[in-house]
């Protein structure tokens, strides 16, 4: 197999969302979770998106992670890679963004690429390097409260130059409004400064694709999901990808269906209240978790009982205050990974009870929920809603999958998205 683009997406959500975005532009796109056993039968597709769970991992284990699934992606003769992560740019001063990012640049012998998490579609875009979620700006919106990487400062120059070891630069929209010749010539003058990373402003999906023409001879790129709307043209420009091909069919899974949510993102607080609505609905709590009562026999108990007459929710997802008095209590760490192994057992427990279809809010929650069902790999279906394509699992049994990102989706995202599953 020969792929075009070869991705590495710092967490789950994150790396269907832009696997989303390629099957939407034309192109064939399979998401394996870590780069795959070699028993493993990976489908025909142009485009091939490695996701691991690296975004708050320790940086020297995300540098490894994301160079192991490069190694892999370059055997399976990708010539262009793609760094993929969170449209709030995920981070910490820590890492991980920075340094991945400076990892697969010296690993390809490449000294310069870009960084644009802007998503226009989802009210993220940026404007002199400050990312604005909506109208506001990224450190005032719900960002700021986030479990793990609250992000407290809007420049993303200051943010990623915390974590780089070069100096980072910036293209505003001025530039990408004056088309992909001025933004290269902008990316050669950042490069003769020395700066190793541009910051590029993106306000509208006109600007993505000038930006993604821009990028046709860059071996990295970095950003969000919505960079990546430019960059199959230049492979069909290149004759090496074909005009009008379908490259979203799923095949039918058949079965009951279940909600988990373990975001607290605002859109996922909203979308949890507007399907306990209409559905009943089995509420974790991290602090009876960490007192050792089996609050995961419970739910799927509780859900095995109710799933005949619909999806039941299943949720972790609360209210700023409601987090960090479990976090104050449990630390940060501790509190997360209490509730993502709750979460991981309820779902095995789902499906060995016949549930097929699931739909799992949240990144790591879906992270984690994934690794406990062994998913090796997922096909890329039709949109949901911006960034959350409907998916199927490779191996057996077959299984429907909607993996949400925290902030995506509308408010009867839940429901809307069992509705049309598979
Ligand atoms: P998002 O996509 O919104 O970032 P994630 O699942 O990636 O969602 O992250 C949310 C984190 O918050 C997870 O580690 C989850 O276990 C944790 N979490 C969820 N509910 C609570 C809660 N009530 N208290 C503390 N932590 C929580």
């Amino acid at each position: 197999m020969t792929i075009l683009l070869g991705c590495i997406a710092d967490d789950y959500t994150g790396a269907t969302d832009l696997a989303n975005t390629l099957v939407r532009q034309g192109m064939r796109t399979v998401q394996l979770f870590g780069p795959p056993a070699p028993d493993l039968a990976v489908p025909e597709a142009e485009a091939m998106v490695i996701a691991l769970k690296s975004r708050t991992n320790p940086v020297d284990q995300a540098i490894a992670q994301s160079l192991s699934a490069l190694e892999w992606l370059q055997g399976a003769g990708a010539a262009q890679f793609f760094f993929k992560y969170c449209s709030t740019f995920d981070s910490t001063p820590a890492g991980n963004i920075g340094q991945v990012t400076e990892a697969l640049l010296d690993a390809l012998s490449q000294d310069f690429t870009i960084a644009c998490p802007a998503f226009p579609e989802n009210g993220r875009t940026l404007c002199y390097g400050y990312l604005f979620v909506g109208r506001q700006l990224l450190a005032e919106s719900g960002m700021r409260d986030h479990p793990l990487t609250p992000m407290t400062d809007s420049s993303l120059v200051r943010v990623l130059a915390a974590q780089t070891r070069h100096a980072v630069g910036l293209v505003d929209h001025r530039t990408v409004a004056a088309g992909p010749e001025q933004v290269r010539m902008a990316f050669a003058s950042l490069r003769a400064e020395g700066k190793h990373h541009a910051i590029v402003d993106a306000l509208s999906d006109g600007h993505l694709l000038t930006i993604g023409a821009a990028c046709a001879d860059l071996k990295l790129i970095t950003g969000g999901s919505g960079i990546a709307l430019g960059l199959p043209e230049n492979f069909r420009r290149a004759g090496k990808l074909p005009t009008g091909a379908v490259a979203d069919a799923l095949p039918s899974v058949p079965g009951a269906g279940a909600v988990l949510s373990g975001s607290c993102s605002q859109a996922t607080l909203a979308q949890v209240a507007h399907m306990q609505q209409s559905r009943p609905s089995f509420q974790l709590d991290a602090m009876k978790l960490a007192a050792g009562e089996d609050q995961v026999g419970a739910a799927v108990a509780w859900a095995i009982e109710r799933i005949a007459d619909g999806p039941p929710l299943i949720y972790a997802s609360a209210a700023p205050e409601t987090v960090r008095a479990a976090q104050d209590k449990l630390g940060r760490v501790r509190a997360g990974e209490l509730l993502e192994a709750a979460m991981a057992r309820i779902a095995k427990g789902l499906v060995a009870a016949g549930v097929r279809r699931l739909v799992v809010a949240g990144g790591e929650t879906s992270g984690a929920v994934v690794q406990a069902l062994g998913v090796n790999g997922i096909r890329i279906g039709p949109q949901i809603d911006p960034g959350v394509p409907w998916t199927t699992t490779l191996g057996q049994p077959a299984l429907a999958l909607a993996l949400k990102s925290g902030n995506f989706g509308t408010e009867d995202f839940f429901l809307k998205a069992l509705d049309c599953a598979p």
